[in-house]
């Protein structure tokens, strides 16, 4: 992923539901309104596909498909306030080091499940790195 390189990994905490926490590298994007607001009308131009797709056999599903992705990810995209573009550390249950796959959308809190021991820990980033 190019938009890697130039991201400062900053440090994140993963906190286990007992309370242990352990320590953490993430890179994460902080996203403007404005970003938000572009990648959402991105999606719904998605829906300049409807009358191509609505001759294609079975006509009525696939112009559902389309309309419901468009809104679906112009949803997501427009409460995507931050990207997590990687993130690493131990496991505060069983002390797995690991890249954590969990990427994309920061969810508030945002899960991640251990490879390991397949318990779940919250991602705690004191601050992102650069707004977007
Ligand atoms: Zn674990």
């Amino acid at each position: 992923m190019a938009e890697l390189s130039g991201i400062p990994e900053v440090p994140a905490r993963l906190v286990f539901m007992g309370g242990q926490a352990s320590e953490a590298r993430a890179r994460v994007i902080e996203r403007s309104a404005a970003w938000r607001r572009s990648q959402a009308i991105k999606d719904l131009l998605l829906l300049l596909l409807v009358p191509i797709v609505f001759f294609i056999p079975p006509h009525i599903p696939w112009v559902l498909l389309v309309i419901g992705v468009a809104f679906f990810r112009a949803f997501n995209h427009n409460r995507e306030y931050a990207t997590l573009l990687s993130l690493r550390g131990t496991c505060p249950k069983c002390g797995t080091e690991q890249d954590f796959t969990e990427l994309g959308r920061m969810g508030n809190p945002h899960k991640v499940t251990c490879s390991s021991c397949r318990w779940d820990s919250y991602v705690e980033v004191s601050r992102a790195s650069e707004a977007t």
